[in-house]
């Protein structure tokens, strides 16, 4: 079984390692639009690194219009996403797709 599933809305693409799943949150799905500044980021992890990273949990419960636990569900997503990922190899997998 593969272990992570894209979960952007409704999408239940599922992959064998996370990094494949980043590649295909970034590159298969709509850009998002922070809530909190604006800024366009790619959806799935990389829009939960930037809300969190960037904002605190008080702007994004704000501008969400989020509760405790879906801050939490978060979290622990981006939590499992950095113990697994190797960001460099999907970074460097992004820019191949590029060219
Ligand atoms: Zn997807
Ligand atoms: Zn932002």
């Amino acid at each position: 079984m593969p272990r992570w599933t894209c979960g952007i809305g409704d999408c239940d693409a599922a992959f064998e390692d996370v990094e494949s799943a980043i590649v295909h949150q970034t590159t298969e799905h709509q850009r998002h639009e922070c809530k909190v500044c604006g800024t366009i980021v790619p959806d799935g992890y990389f829009a939960i690194r930037h809300a969190f990273d960037e904002h605190t949990r008080a702007e994004y419960v704000r501008a969400y219009d989020a509760d405790a636990a879906a801050v939490r569900e978060r979290e622990q997503v981006k939590e499992e996403v950095e113990a697994a990922a190797d960001l460099q190899a999907v970074v460097d997998r992004l820019n191949d797709d590029a060219l």
